[in-house]
């Protein structure tokens, strides 16, 4: 299970600086965001260093997954919350700032103040449409 010296998730699992820790297992460990979004907003991460989704061996990113809706549906018992958001942002662009995969577990309350929105783009075509998603399906399909 490599560790790194200078993650700081790294250290979390190692137990060098502290979190609110809300669940643990032998793959993973999901504890409170520090800055949340709302309360309960909590981080799920692979005791593995891995920094993308990418790379993680899927037996922590099925656990990771596993564990997820879990979590979400406890933080709405324990907070009254109406629903939750799963997503893992990889990536610069997509937003990602540590270093150290992880999923993010949002409780969802009717009036709170988080953003989750696009303007909806249209594809130029239905036959760009059905290109790209022609391309997607002969690589995964394979
Ligand atoms: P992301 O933007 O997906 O990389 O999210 C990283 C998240 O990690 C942010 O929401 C931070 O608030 C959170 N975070 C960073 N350091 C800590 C920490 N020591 N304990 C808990 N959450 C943290
Ligand atoms: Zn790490």
């Amino acid at each position: 299970m490599p560790l790194i010296n200078d993650c700081v998730f790294c250290k979390i699992i190692k137990g060098e600086i502290p979190s609110s820790k809300v669940y643990e297992d032998d793959l993973v460990l999901a504890f409170l965001d520090i800055a949340p979004f709302n309360y309960g907003h909590t981080l799920i991460i692979p005791k593995d260093h891995q920094t993308s989704i990418t790379t993680l061996d899927e037996i922590y990113a099925n656990r990771m997954i596993a564990i997820a809706p879990k979590i979400g549906t406890t933080m709405m018992r324990v907070l009254g919350a109406e629903g939750f958001n799963l997503f893992l942002n990889n990536g610069t662009v997509a937003g990602q700032t540590v270093w150290h995969c992880h999923m993010h577990v949002l409780p969802r309350f009717t009036e709170d103040k988080v953003i989750i929105s696009s303007e909806p783009l249209k594809y130029e075509s239905k036959d760009q449409m059905a290109e790209i998603a022609q391309k997607a399906f002969d690589k995964l399909n394979k």
